[in-house]
Protein backbone atom coordinates (compact mmCIF):
# COMPACT_ATOMS: atom_id res chain seq x y z
CA UNK A 1 0.00 0.00 0.00
CA UNK A 2 1.24 3.20 -0.82
CA UNK A 3 2.60 5.85 1.94
CA UNK A 4 -1.07 7.37 3.50
CA UNK A 5 -0.48 10.77 3.82
CA UNK A 6 -2.09 13.54 5.71
CA UNK A 7 -4.19 16.04 4.20
CA UNK A 8 -2.36 19.19 2.79
CA UNK A 9 -4.88 21.28 4.92
CA UNK A 10 -2.50 20.21 8.32
CA UNK A 11 0.41 21.47 6.66
CA UNK A 12 0.19 25.06 8.65
CA UNK A 13 -1.72 23.58 11.53
CA UNK A 14 0.00 23.45 15.35
CA UNK A 15 -0.55 22.49 18.46
CA UNK A 16 2.23 21.85 20.01
CA UNK A 17 0.19 22.42 24.29
CA UNK A 18 -0.28 18.51 22.94
CA UNK A 19 2.69 17.99 20.52
CA UNK A 20 6.06 16.05 20.73
CA UNK A 21 7.77 17.16 24.16
CA UNK A 22 4.33 15.86 25.87
CA UNK A 23 4.64 12.43 23.61
CA UNK A 24 8.53 12.50 25.34
CA UNK A 25 6.99 12.54 28.88
CA UNK A 26 4.32 9.55 28.23
CA UNK A 27 7.35 7.71 26.97
CA UNK A 28 9.03 8.63 30.12
CA UNK A 29 6.12 7.95 32.48
CA UNK A 30 5.83 4.79 30.45
CA UNK A 31 9.28 3.60 31.65
CA UNK A 32 8.23 4.49 35.73
CA UNK A 33 9.51 8.40 35.31
CA UNK A 34 7.78 10.51 37.48
CA UNK A 35 6.59 13.77 35.98
CA UNK A 36 5.43 16.98 37.89
CA UNK A 37 3.05 18.61 34.89
CA UNK A 38 3.00 21.89 34.71
CA UNK A 39 1.80 22.15 30.93
CA UNK A 40 -2.48 21.59 30.78
CA UNK A 41 -4.42 23.68 32.52
CA UNK A 42 -6.76 20.72 33.14
CA UNK A 43 -8.08 21.61 36.69
CA UNK A 44 -9.24 18.10 37.22
CA UNK A 45 -6.30 16.34 37.03
CA UNK A 46 -4.59 18.21 40.39
CA UNK A 47 -7.63 17.88 42.82
CA UNK A 48 -9.81 20.98 41.79
CA UNK A 49 -12.94 19.23 41.87
CA UNK A 50 -16.11 20.10 39.85
CA UNK A 51 -18.64 21.33 41.94
CA UNK A 52 -20.38 18.81 43.46
CA UNK A 53 -24.25 20.29 42.71
CA UNK A 54 -23.24 20.23 39.00
CA UNK A 55 -22.12 17.05 39.07
CA UNK A 56 -25.12 15.37 41.13
CA UNK A 57 -27.61 17.57 38.73
CA UNK A 58 -25.73 16.04 35.44
CA UNK A 59 -26.00 12.35 37.47
CA UNK A 60 -29.85 13.11 37.96
CA UNK A 61 -30.97 14.28 34.61
CA UNK A 62 -28.92 11.37 32.84
CA UNK A 63 -32.09 9.29 32.21
CA UNK A 64 -33.05 12.32 29.78
CA UNK A 65 -29.51 12.60 28.10
CA UNK A 66 -29.38 9.76 25.97
CA UNK A 67 -30.83 10.80 23.02
CA UNK A 68 -29.28 13.90 20.77
CA UNK A 69 -30.34 17.52 21.57
CA UNK A 70 -31.40 20.09 19.38
CA UNK A 71 -28.13 20.82 17.65
CA UNK A 72 -28.05 24.38 19.48
CA UNK A 73 -28.46 22.55 22.85
CA UNK A 74 -30.74 22.26 25.07
CA UNK A 75 -33.51 25.51 26.21
CA UNK A 76 -32.36 25.10 29.98
CA UNK A 77 -28.55 25.50 29.08
CA UNK A 78 -29.11 28.23 26.17
CA UNK A 79 -31.56 29.87 29.00
CA UNK A 80 -29.24 29.79 31.16
CA UNK A 81 -26.56 31.26 29.02
CA UNK A 82 -29.19 34.16 27.94
CA UNK A 83 -29.37 35.06 31.18
CA UNK A 84 -25.30 35.25 32.16
CA UNK A 85 -24.91 37.35 28.64
CA UNK A 86 -28.06 39.82 30.00
CA UNK A 87 -25.45 39.84 33.69
CA UNK A 88 -22.38 41.04 31.53
CA UNK A 89 -24.80 43.58 29.77
CA UNK A 90 -24.65 42.04 26.73
CA UNK A 91 -27.66 43.49 24.59
CA UNK A 92 -30.11 41.84 22.42
CA UNK A 93 -29.05 38.12 22.73
CA UNK A 94 -32.10 35.96 22.26
CA UNK A 95 -31.78 31.78 22.57
CA UNK A 96 -31.50 31.49 18.81
CA UNK A 97 -28.32 33.41 19.23
CA UNK A 98 -26.74 30.73 21.39
CA UNK A 99 -25.00 27.48 20.65
CA UNK A 100 -23.70 24.95 22.21
CA UNK A 101 -20.58 22.61 21.82
CA UNK A 102 -18.19 20.38 23.25
CA UNK A 103 -16.31 22.89 24.84
CA UNK A 104 -15.43 26.09 23.42
CA UNK A 105 -13.23 24.47 21.36
CA UNK A 106 -15.52 22.66 19.39
CA UNK A 107 -17.19 26.21 18.67
CA UNK A 108 -13.64 27.75 17.60
CA UNK A 109 -13.05 25.10 14.95
CA UNK A 110 -16.21 25.48 13.97
CA UNK A 111 -16.44 29.58 14.06
CA UNK A 112 -13.63 29.53 11.78
CA UNK A 113 -14.91 27.06 9.62
CA UNK A 114 -18.26 28.51 8.75
CA UNK A 115 -16.24 32.40 8.26
CA UNK A 116 -13.30 31.70 6.40
CA UNK A 117 -12.14 31.51 2.43
CA UNK A 118 -8.55 30.92 1.13
CA UNK A 119 -6.81 34.29 1.37
CA UNK A 120 -8.52 35.69 4.30
CA UNK A 121 -6.73 37.03 6.67
CA UNK A 122 -7.38 36.88 10.89
CA UNK A 123 -5.26 38.73 13.38
CA UNK A 124 -4.96 36.62 16.43
CA UNK A 125 -2.91 37.46 19.60
CA UNK A 126 0.66 36.92 19.81
CA UNK A 127 1.63 35.04 22.55
CA UNK A 128 -2.49 33.17 21.40
CA UNK A 129 -3.67 30.30 22.98
CA UNK A 130 -2.48 28.20 19.85
CA UNK A 131 -6.03 26.64 18.84
CA UNK A 132 -7.13 29.68 17.32
CA UNK A 133 -4.08 30.12 14.73
CA UNK A 134 -4.74 26.35 14.77
CA UNK A 135 -8.42 26.89 13.72
CA UNK A 136 -7.87 29.82 11.23
CA UNK A 137 -5.42 27.85 9.25
CA UNK A 138 -7.29 24.50 9.02
CA UNK A 139 -10.44 26.74 7.92
CA UNK A 140 -7.99 27.55 5.06
CA UNK A 141 -7.41 31.09 6.03
CA UNK A 142 -4.14 32.73 7.28
CA UNK A 143 -3.62 34.04 10.80
CA UNK A 144 -1.75 37.47 11.12
CA UNK A 145 -0.28 38.13 14.74
CA UNK A 146 -0.87 41.30 16.57
CA UNK A 147 1.56 41.69 19.62
CA UNK A 148 0.54 41.70 23.24
CA UNK A 149 3.38 43.83 24.58
CA UNK A 150 5.09 42.16 27.93
CA UNK A 151 6.64 45.86 28.99
CA UNK A 152 2.76 46.81 29.58
CA UNK A 153 1.55 43.92 30.97
CA UNK A 154 0.69 41.92 28.16
CA UNK A 155 -1.93 44.32 26.82
CA UNK A 156 -2.54 43.86 22.65
CA UNK A 157 -0.51 46.86 21.08
CA UNK A 158 -2.79 49.14 18.80
CA UNK A 159 -1.21 50.07 16.47
CA UNK A 160 0.46 46.72 15.95
CA UNK A 161 -2.89 45.76 15.23
CA UNK A 162 -3.88 48.82 12.66
CA UNK A 163 -0.48 47.72 11.12
CA UNK A 164 -1.48 43.78 10.21
CA UNK A 165 -4.73 44.88 8.91
CA UNK A 166 -5.83 44.43 5.33
CA UNK A 167 -8.01 44.43 2.64
CA UNK A 168 -8.22 40.77 3.40
CA UNK A 169 -8.30 40.54 7.07
CA UNK A 170 -12.02 39.71 8.17
CA UNK A 171 -11.52 39.12 12.35
CA UNK A 172 -9.65 39.66 15.30
CA UNK A 173 -9.27 37.43 18.08
CA UNK A 174 -9.11 38.49 21.60
CA UNK A 175 -8.63 36.16 24.37
CA UNK A 176 -9.51 37.58 27.45
CA UNK A 177 -8.39 37.22 30.25
CA UNK A 178 -5.59 35.93 28.65
CA UNK A 179 -4.02 32.46 28.15
CA UNK A 180 -0.99 32.23 28.00
CA UNK A 181 -0.05 35.62 30.04
CA UNK A 182 -2.63 36.06 32.50
CA UNK A 183 -3.56 39.48 31.29
CA UNK A 184 -6.84 41.06 31.94
CA UNK A 185 -7.81 43.99 29.40
CA UNK A 186 -9.28 47.37 31.47
CA UNK A 187 -12.06 49.23 29.21
CA UNK A 188 -10.38 51.95 27.60
CA UNK A 189 -8.18 49.68 25.34
CA UNK A 190 -11.25 47.07 24.51
CA UNK A 191 -13.35 50.47 23.47
CA UNK A 192 -10.49 50.78 21.13
CA UNK A 193 -10.48 47.34 19.57
CA UNK A 194 -14.34 47.64 18.88
CA UNK A 195 -13.11 50.82 17.42
CA UNK A 196 -10.67 49.85 15.04
CA UNK A 197 -13.24 46.81 14.26
CA UNK A 198 -16.10 49.40 13.86
CA UNK A 199 -13.89 51.43 11.47
CA UNK A 200 -12.40 48.08 9.13
CA UNK A 201 -15.74 46.21 9.58
CA UNK A 202 -14.11 42.90 11.03
CA UNK A 203 -15.66 40.48 13.30
CA UNK A 204 -14.86 40.32 16.92
CA UNK A 205 -14.17 36.75 18.18
CA UNK A 206 -13.86 37.38 21.92
CA UNK A 207 -12.55 34.52 24.13
CA UNK A 208 -13.56 34.57 27.55
CA UNK A 209 -13.41 31.41 29.00
CA UNK A 210 -11.22 32.42 32.05
CA UNK A 211 -13.69 35.11 33.21
CA UNK A 212 -14.12 34.12 36.56
CA UNK A 213 -10.40 33.60 37.42
CA UNK A 214 -9.84 36.32 38.84
CA UNK A 215 -6.93 37.67 41.68
CA UNK A 216 -6.96 40.83 43.30
CA UNK A 217 -10.08 42.49 42.80
CA UNK A 218 -10.01 42.98 38.98
CA UNK A 219 -13.00 42.85 36.82
CA UNK A 220 -13.63 41.43 33.91
CA UNK A 221 -15.96 43.74 30.99
CA UNK A 222 -17.68 41.10 28.31
CA UNK A 223 -16.23 42.70 24.64
CA UNK A 224 -19.45 42.32 23.58
CA UNK A 225 -20.88 45.00 25.91
CA UNK A 226 -19.56 47.60 24.41
CA UNK A 227 -21.12 47.88 21.38
CA UNK A 228 -24.42 46.66 20.14
CA UNK A 229 -23.15 47.53 15.94
CA UNK A 230 -19.62 45.44 15.44
CA UNK A 231 -20.87 41.43 14.98
CA UNK A 232 -19.29 39.58 18.23
CA UNK A 233 -18.91 35.79 18.98
CA UNK A 234 -18.28 35.48 22.52
CA UNK A 235 -17.38 31.94 24.22
CA UNK A 236 -17.47 30.70 26.89
CA UNK A 237 -18.35 27.62 29.09
CA UNK A 238 -17.70 25.38 32.13
CA UNK A 239 -14.07 24.09 31.43
CA UNK A 240 -12.36 26.72 33.72
CA UNK A 241 -14.47 29.01 36.20
CA UNK A 242 -16.16 25.96 36.84
CA UNK A 243 -13.24 22.97 36.68
CA UNK A 244 -15.51 20.78 34.49
CA UNK A 245 -12.68 20.54 31.46
CA UNK A 246 -13.87 16.66 30.96
CA UNK A 247 -17.69 17.48 31.01
CA UNK A 248 -17.18 19.13 27.35
CA UNK A 249 -19.67 21.65 27.77
CA UNK A 250 -18.99 25.63 26.36
CA UNK A 251 -21.02 27.87 24.69
CA UNK A 252 -20.99 30.85 21.65
CA UNK A 253 -23.03 33.65 21.57
CA UNK A 254 -23.55 35.59 18.39
CA UNK A 255 -24.52 39.92 19.04
CA UNK A 256 -23.82 43.00 17.49
CA UNK A 257 -25.09 43.50 13.71
CA UNK A 258 -26.86 39.68 13.10
CA UNK A 259 -28.71 41.09 10.05
CA UNK A 260 -25.84 41.87 8.03
CA UNK A 261 -24.33 38.33 9.14
CA UNK A 262 -27.65 36.18 7.68
CA UNK A 263 -25.46 34.42 5.33
CA UNK A 264 -22.53 33.43 8.21
CA UNK A 265 -24.78 32.60 10.97
CA UNK A 266 -26.72 30.19 8.34
CA UNK A 267 -23.47 28.61 8.14
CA UNK A 268 -22.68 28.33 11.80
CA UNK A 269 -26.07 26.70 11.96
CA UNK A 270 -25.18 24.18 9.05
CA UNK A 271 -22.02 22.76 11.12
CA UNK A 272 -23.64 22.95 14.44
CA UNK A 273 -26.42 20.79 12.49
CA UNK A 274 -24.20 18.71 10.63
CA UNK A 275 -22.56 17.60 14.24
CA UNK A 276 -26.12 16.56 15.16
CA UNK A 277 -25.62 18.04 19.11
CA UNK A 278 -23.10 18.65 21.66
CA UNK A 279 -22.37 16.24 24.63
CA UNK A 280 -25.93 16.36 26.28
CA UNK A 281 -25.07 15.48 29.78
CA UNK A 282 -22.50 17.94 29.86
CA UNK A 283 -25.33 20.84 28.54
CA UNK A 284 -27.20 19.53 32.11
CA UNK A 285 -24.46 20.71 34.30
CA UNK A 286 -24.69 24.89 32.94
CA UNK A 287 -27.89 25.98 34.19
CA UNK A 288 -26.61 24.85 37.58
CA UNK A 289 -22.97 26.02 37.05
CA UNK A 290 -24.50 29.92 36.12
CA UNK A 291 -27.21 29.75 38.53
CA UNK A 292 -25.28 27.99 41.32
CA UNK A 293 -22.73 28.83 44.30
CA UNK A 294 -19.68 30.00 42.43
CA UNK A 295 -17.00 28.15 44.43
CA UNK A 296 -14.03 30.03 41.82
CA UNK A 297 -14.65 32.90 44.51
CA UNK A 298 -13.17 31.00 46.87
CA UNK A 299 -10.27 29.99 45.15
CA UNK A 300 -8.69 33.20 43.65
CA UNK A 301 -9.59 35.42 46.69
CA UNK A 302 -6.40 35.32 49.12
CA UNK A 303 -6.14 32.76 50.95
CA UNK A 304 -7.36 30.65 48.05
CA UNK A 305 -6.04 27.88 46.62
CA UNK A 306 -5.55 29.00 43.15
CA UNK A 307 -4.38 32.79 44.31
CA UNK A 308 -1.70 30.81 47.14
CA UNK A 309 -0.42 28.58 44.21
CA UNK A 310 0.11 31.91 41.75
CA UNK A 311 2.11 33.65 44.43
CA UNK A 312 4.09 31.09 45.35
CA UNK A 313 4.81 30.55 41.69
CA UNK A 314 5.64 33.79 40.47
CA UNK A 315 7.48 34.27 43.90
CA UNK A 316 10.03 31.76 43.42
CA UNK A 317 10.10 32.14 39.70
CA UNK A 318 11.10 35.78 39.55
CA UNK A 319 13.93 34.87 42.16
CA UNK A 320 15.95 32.93 39.26
CA UNK A 321 18.52 34.81 37.36
CA UNK A 322 17.71 36.18 34.47
CA UNK A 323 14.11 35.34 34.98
CA UNK A 324 11.03 37.68 34.85
CA UNK A 325 7.75 37.47 34.63
CA UNK A 326 4.56 39.80 34.26
CA UNK A 327 2.26 38.98 37.69
CA UNK A 328 -1.02 36.63 36.31
CA UNK A 329 -4.12 38.74 36.99
CA UNK A 330 -6.63 36.01 36.44
CA UNK A 331 -6.14 32.43 34.78
CA UNK A 332 -3.94 29.73 35.68
CA UNK A 333 -1.16 30.35 33.88
CA UNK A 334 2.20 32.95 34.02
CA UNK A 335 4.09 33.25 30.94
CA UNK A 336 8.43 33.66 32.15
CA UNK A 337 10.88 35.86 29.80
CA UNK A 338 13.96 33.96 30.09
CA UNK A 339 16.66 36.83 29.53
CA UNK A 340 18.59 35.87 26.57
CA UNK A 341 21.77 37.03 27.08
CA UNK A 342 21.70 34.82 29.80
CA UNK A 343 19.93 31.50 28.43
CA UNK A 344 20.67 32.02 24.29
CA UNK A 345 18.44 29.67 23.83
CA UNK A 346 18.24 28.65 19.74
CA UNK A 347 15.51 26.30 19.84
CA UNK A 348 13.26 26.24 22.95
CA UNK A 349 11.34 23.50 22.34
CA UNK A 350 14.29 21.60 22.62
CA UNK A 351 14.97 23.76 25.62
CA UNK A 352 12.17 22.04 27.26
CA UNK A 353 12.55 18.45 26.32
CA UNK A 354 16.44 18.81 27.74
CA UNK A 355 14.26 20.00 30.78
CA UNK A 356 11.85 17.01 31.24
CA UNK A 357 14.93 15.05 30.73
CA UNK A 358 16.89 16.00 32.98
CA UNK A 359 14.48 17.17 35.44
CA UNK A 360 11.08 15.58 35.19
CA UNK A 361 9.69 18.66 34.76
CA UNK A 362 7.00 19.54 31.66
CA UNK A 363 6.46 23.13 30.51
CA UNK A 364 5.53 24.56 27.52
CA UNK A 365 7.66 26.55 25.31
CA UNK A 366 6.72 30.16 24.40
CA UNK A 367 6.78 29.53 20.37
CA UNK A 368 3.82 27.18 21.02
CA UNK A 369 1.64 29.90 21.82
CA UNK A 370 2.89 31.49 18.61
CA UNK A 371 5.11 33.77 20.09
CA UNK A 372 8.16 34.65 17.48
CA UNK A 373 11.21 34.42 19.69
CA UNK A 374 12.41 31.57 22.19
CA UNK A 375 12.76 32.98 24.86
CA UNK A 376 9.48 32.37 27.07
CA UNK A 377 7.50 29.54 28.14
CA UNK A 378 4.41 28.61 30.03
CA UNK A 379 4.11 27.53 33.34
CA UNK A 380 0.74 26.57 35.05
CA UNK A 381 0.21 26.54 38.74
CA UNK A 382 -2.49 24.37 39.21
CA UNK A 383 -0.25 21.48 41.10
CA UNK A 384 -0.34 21.60 44.74
CA UNK A 385 1.99 23.71 46.25
CA UNK A 386 4.46 21.43 47.49
CA UNK A 387 5.00 19.95 43.58
CA UNK A 388 4.76 23.50 42.83
CA UNK A 389 7.99 24.17 45.12
CA UNK A 390 9.39 21.61 44.39
CA UNK A 391 8.89 21.72 40.08
CA UNK A 392 10.34 25.51 40.65
CA UNK A 393 13.28 24.45 42.44
CA UNK A 394 14.20 22.00 39.66
CA UNK A 395 13.46 24.75 36.89
CA UNK A 396 16.21 26.75 39.00
CA UNK A 397 18.60 23.73 39.00
CA UNK A 398 18.86 23.27 35.31
CA UNK A 399 18.85 27.21 34.34
CA UNK A 400 21.66 27.24 36.83
CA UNK A 401 23.46 24.61 34.92
CA UNK A 402 22.43 26.40 31.50
CA UNK A 403 24.12 29.03 32.77
CA UNK A 404 27.54 27.49 33.37
CA UNK A 405 27.37 25.89 29.80
N1 LIG B 1 -9.85 29.09 25.01
C1 LIG B 1 -8.81 29.24 25.83
C2 LIG B 1 -8.17 30.58 25.97
C3 LIG B 1 -8.32 28.13 26.54
O1 LIG B 1 -7.27 28.28 27.35
C4 LIG B 1 -8.94 26.87 26.38
C5 LIG B 1 -8.42 25.67 27.07
O2 LIG B 1 -7.40 25.66 27.69
C6 LIG B 1 -10.03 26.78 25.52
C7 LIG B 1 -10.46 27.91 24.85
C8 LIG B 1 -10.74 25.47 25.29
O3 LIG B 1 -11.65 25.24 26.29
P1 LIG B 1 -12.72 24.06 26.27
O4 LIG B 1 -12.33 23.09 27.32
O5 LIG B 1 -14.03 24.74 26.57
O6 LIG B 1 -12.72 23.44 24.91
Amino acid sequence: MKPVLKSHKLANVCYDIRGPVLQEAKRMEDEGHKIIKLNIGNLGAFGFDSPEEIQLDMIRNLPNAAGYSDSKGIFAARKAVMHYTQQKQIKGVTLEDIYIGNGVSELIVMSMNALLNAGDEVLVPAPDYPLWTAAVSLSGGTPRHYLCDESNGWLPDIDDIRAKITPNTRAIVVINPNNPTGAVYPDDLLREIVAVAREFGLIIYADEVYDKVLYDGVQHTALASLSEDVLTISFNGLSKNYRSCGYRAGWMVVSGDKRSARDYIEGLDMLASMRLCANVPGQYGIQTALGGYQSINDLVMPGGRLYRQREVAHDLITSIPGVSCVKPKATLYMFPRLDPKIYPIADDQLFIKELLQQERVLLVQGTGFNWPQPDHFRLVFLPYEDDLREAIARIARFLENYRKR
